[in-house]
């Protein structure tokens, strides 16, 4: 069996009303990015109550194939940034090809 280990990390993260976020970041053991055709953070909760975990989270999967940074449905990027903007939850490191 293979385990990955070396998922980007996902460096900051500020939506802070997700169930996951503590202090801008994201705590759960691996996000998806990818919601439809946007690249939204299909992982989000919005919940009020919040993770306890300290850990930092990675990018599991990307469903985004036209990212600048997406091969093979996995994302490349060394880290990258959560965020915000027109009611959408989505990924700020995303660069078209
Ligand atoms: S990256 Fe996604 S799952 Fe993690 S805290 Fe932000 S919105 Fe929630
Ligand atoms: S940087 Fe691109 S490939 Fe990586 S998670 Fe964001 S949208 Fe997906």
């Amino acid at each position: 069996m293979i385990i990955a280990t070396d998922m980007p990390e996902v460096a900051k993260c500020v939506v802070s009303q997700c169930a996951y976020n503590a202090d801008d970041g994201c705590h759960a053991r691996a996000i998806t990015i990818g919601e439809g055709a946007a690249p939204d953070c299909d992982t989000f909760f919005d919940n009020d109550k919040h993770t306890h975990s300290s850990r930092t989270a990675g990018v599991g999967a990307c469903k985004i194939e036209d990212c600048a940074h997406n091969d093979d449905f996995e994302c490349t990027a060394d880290s990258i940034q959560v965020g915000a903007s027109g009611g959408s939850v989505d990924c700020q490191t995303y660069t078209k090809h």
